[in-house]
C-alpha cells in the first residue's frame, strides 16, 4: 500500500516535504469489511486547509496521518454480504492506493450509468456544492446576472450551467483564455472574463450592463474586489470558497477595507452566506436525481482533468492551488 503522510504543516505551498510518500502492507478485511484498491483520488481545494493546525468546520490532518480525500475505488476482497469483489464505490480512503472500509462509509456507483469518475466530480461533491450554493442562497431569478469565479473548475462549471437552466444572464471568470473560451462555447456562459488580464474591472463591468445579482464566490481577492464594486441592490454572495488566501502567508499590504466593506452591504442589502456542502446532505437525493437527468438530457456537459499516476499527485494539487487544472482534477491511481 503506497500513501501519502501528511510529514510537516505546510507554509505556503505544501511540497514533498509536507506530503511524504511511503510504502507499507496492504491492509486485511476484517469481518464484515472489505479491502479496496484507489482507481481515482479526488483532488479538491479543501485539502490545503486540512493540512493546516487552525480551527475549522472540519478536523485537521494529523502529523503522521495519511491525508484525506475521497477515493473511486474498487471491492478487491469482501467479507461483507453487501459489496462483491469488483464493486465500484464512492469511499473516504485519503491518498493511498489501497484501504480497508466499513459497508456503511461506502456509496455504491453504477458504472453503466455514469463514467465512475463522476462520483467525485459533477455527480459528486463538486456538483452538489454548486447545487446547493445556488438552490439555497444564491436563489438566482430567471434575467438576472450571475456571476462565478473559477468559472472553468469543478463547482463553477456547473454553477455556471445551473443559472443558465434557470434563464439567467451567466458571466464567468477564470485565469487563462482557454479556460474562457470552453465556458462559453461547451457550457454555454454568455461571456467570461480572464483575471489576468490588465483591464480585468472594464470588461467585467462591459459583461455585467445590468449589474450583478448573484456572486458565487470561490476565489476571493482581486475578483471579489471586482465583483463588489458591480453588485445590485440585495445581490445574494454565497461565498464557497477563498483559494486565492489558502497559501497566503500574510495578510495584503493596504489599508484595511472591512469598514467600506460593511457599508456596502448595508447600502446596498446585500446578503452575503458562508455554506459547506457537508451541511446539507438532506438535498443530496434531490441532486443526484436532477443532475443525472440533466446530464442524460444533454443540458450540464463537464469537463474533468486526469492525471495518470499516483507518484504524481502532490505537481496535480499544487497544480489545483495554481490554476493548472483544467476542469474537476483527479489522479487515476489504477486502471479503471
Ligand atoms: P477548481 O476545479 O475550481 O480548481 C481550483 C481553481 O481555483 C483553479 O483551477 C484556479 O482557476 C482557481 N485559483 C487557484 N488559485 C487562484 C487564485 N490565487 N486566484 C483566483 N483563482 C485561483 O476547484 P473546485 O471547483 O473544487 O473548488 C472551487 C472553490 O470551491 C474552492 O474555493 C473550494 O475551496 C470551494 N469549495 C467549497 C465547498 C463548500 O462546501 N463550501 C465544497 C467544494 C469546493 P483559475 O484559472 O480560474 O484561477
Amino acid at each position: 500500500n503506497k500513501r501519502y503522510i501528511l510529514a510537516q504543516r505546510p507554509v505556503g505551498m505544501p511540497d514533498d516535504t509536507h506530503l511524504r510518500l511511503e510504502e507499507v502492507p496492504v491492509p486485511r478485511p476484517g469481518a464484515g469489511e472489505v479491502l479496496l484498491k484507489t482507481i481515482y483520488l479526488s483532488l479538491d481545494p479543501y485539502m490545503r486547509g486540512r493540512m493546516n493546525d487552525a480551527a475549522s468546520y472540519a478536523r485537521s490532518v494529523a502529523i503522521g496521518e495519511v491525508m484525506t480525500g475521497q477515493t473511486i475505488s474498487q471491492v478487491i476482497a469482501s467479507n461483507s454480504a453487501e459489496f462483491s469483489e469488483g464493486d465500484f464505490v464512492l469511499s473516504n480512503n485519503g491518498w493511498q492506493t489501497h484501504a480497508v472500509a466499513e459497508p456503511a462509509s461506502l456509496y455504491r456507483l453504477d458504472p453503466r450509468q455514469a463514467p465512475i469518475s463522476t462520483g467525485v466530480g459533477v455527480l459528486g461533491m463538486p456538483g452538489f456544492t454548486a447545487y446547493v450554493g445556488l438552490r439555497e442562497f444564491g436563489k438566482p431569478k430567471a434575467g438576472e446576472t450571475v456571476v462565478v469565479s473559477a468559472a472553468a473548475g469543478a463547482v463553477g462549471q456547473v454553477v455556471g450551467q445551473i443559472a443558465r437552466l434557470q434563464g439567467c444572464r451567466v458571466v464567468g471568470v477564470a485565469g487563462a483564455d482557454d479556460k474562457c473560451d470552453h465556458v462559453v462555447k461547451a457550457y454555454g456562459f454568455d461571456a467570461c472574463v480572464n483575471y489576468r488580464s490588465d483591464d480585468f474591472e472594464a470588461q467585467l463591468r462591459a459583461a455585467c450592463p445590468q449589474g450583478i445579482d448573484v456572486y458565487f464566490e470561490n476565489v476571493g481577492g482581486k475578483v471579489f474586489d471586482a465583483v463588489i464594486k458591480l453588485v445590485n441592490d440585495f445581490a445574494r454572495i454565497p461565498v464557497c470558497g477563498r483559494i486565492a488566501h489558502y497559501n497566503q502567508t500574510s495578510l495584503p499590504e493596504g489599508p484595511d477595507r472591512l469598514i467600506p466593506l460593511m457599508g456596502k452591504i448595508l447600502v446596498k442589502r446585500l446578503m452575503l452566506r458562508g455554506f459547506i456542502q457537508s451541511d446539507h446532505l438532506e438535498l443530496l437525493a434531490d441532486f443526484r436525481r436532477d443532475m443525472s437527468q440533466w446530464i442524460r438530457d444533454g443540458k450540464v456537459h463537464y469537463q474533468e482533468d486526469i492525471v495518470e499516476g499516483f507518484e504524481n499527485t502532490i505537481g496535480a494539487f499544487q497544480g489545483l492551488l495554481q490554476g493548472r487544472n483544467r476542469g474537476k482534477l483527479l489522479v487515476q491511481v489504477a486502471a479503471d
